[in-house]
């Protein structure tokens, strides 16, 4: 399997873009990545649609925090990414 060669990796691919997304939103991606990600969202409506705030906070929070309630700035966050990737449609 081609792990992890960001920039190289197709993001056409809604599945691609939906498995790294919460990488996106934490600030784990290079920033060739996170722009493949950001563009495909703002291009894709469904993924977009099935990538909603709520999801994204909870998996985001399991993820950096074991389970905890999302920290205000981490919601904050993720609303802030979200709210730019649906202007730029
Ligand atoms: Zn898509």
């Amino acid at each position: 399997m081609n792990v992890d060669r960001p920039g190289d990796a197709s993001f056409d691919d809604c599945e691609h873009v939906l498995e790294r997304v919460y990488e996106f939103l934490d600030n784990e991606l290079d920033a060739a990545t996170s722009d493949a990600i950001r563009q495909h969202l703002a291009m894709c409506e469904p993924c977009l649609d099935r990538f909603d705030t709520e999801q994204a906070v909870k998996a985001l929070v399991h993820r950096s925090c074991g389970g905890e309630a999302a920290p205000s700035h981490l919601r904050a966050k993720i609303v802030t990414q979200l709210t730019v990737i649906r202007k730029t449609q």
